[in-house]
């Protein structure tokens, strides 16, 4: 019944050319939350919801989902089927710019997917780092963007974007407080921990 909503969820994204999450990294991060259950997610980029709603699952008891949007016609539809996936309260939603809202957030995260504009990423980065959860786990999806990160890739109009990648990249292998690995599931997913300290 409810499986059957949320796949007329993802249909009708998917047929409207909505980037949501590729099976096979949703697959990736549900393992992850399966084995450490989340009370408190954030999400930047929410478009209608979809990948909210499927981390939903995976919440502890008095879990909930913070998660970002600026397009204010995405985050209408996504706030319809929170409703119609009975997940009112459990998903809020934020209408704005996330580097706008992030600054004027101020909790601690057990799971952060950064799921937006991949210009945006190292500012993404540096608020999520701030606000993850010591034993948290932060996602970007998107990391590889279609090959171009991991190529010589450079007279793209999307350039700034592959080069802002590369620079999320570096900052989270290069650090030795944080612990990243890079999947190459759907357009790449960069899983990242802070390191235990003895
Ligand atoms: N996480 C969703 C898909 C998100 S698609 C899912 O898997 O179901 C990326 C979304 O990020 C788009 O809807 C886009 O409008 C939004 N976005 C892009 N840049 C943003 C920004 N700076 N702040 C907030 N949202 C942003
Ligand atoms: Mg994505």
């Amino acid at each position: 019944m409810m499986e059957e909503k949320l796949n007329k969820i993802k249909e009708k994204a998917l047929n409207e050319h909505i980037p949501i999450i590729m099976d096979d990294t949703l697959q990736e991060i549900e393992k992850r939350m399966n084995q450490n259950r989340p009370t408190k997610i954030l999400e930047i980029g929410t478009a209608v919801g979809y990948s909210a709603i499927c981390f939903s699952k995976f919440l502890s008891n008095q879990g909930f989902i913070d998660t970002i949007e600026k397009d204010e016609q995405r985050a209408k539809e996504a706030e319809e089927n929170i409703k119609t996936m009975n997940l009112e309260g459990k998903i809020n939603i934020y209408v704005g710019d996330a580097v706008e809202i992030l600054p004027t957030l101020n909790q601690t995260y057990d799971m952060i997917f950064i799921d937006a504009a991949k210009a945006k990423y190292p500012i993404f980065l540096e608020e999520s780092l701030r606000m993850l959860a010591p034993d948290g786990i932060l996602f970007a999806d998107n990391i590889l963007y279609k090959g171009y990160v991991m190529g010589d890739y450079n007279k793209h109009k999307q350039r700034t974007a592959v080069r802002k990648l590369r620079e999320y990249i570096a900052k989270t292998t290069e650090n030795p407080d944080l612990e990243t690995e890079i999947l190459e599931v759907g357009d790449g997913l960069a899983i990242t921990k802070i390191k235990k300290s003895l």
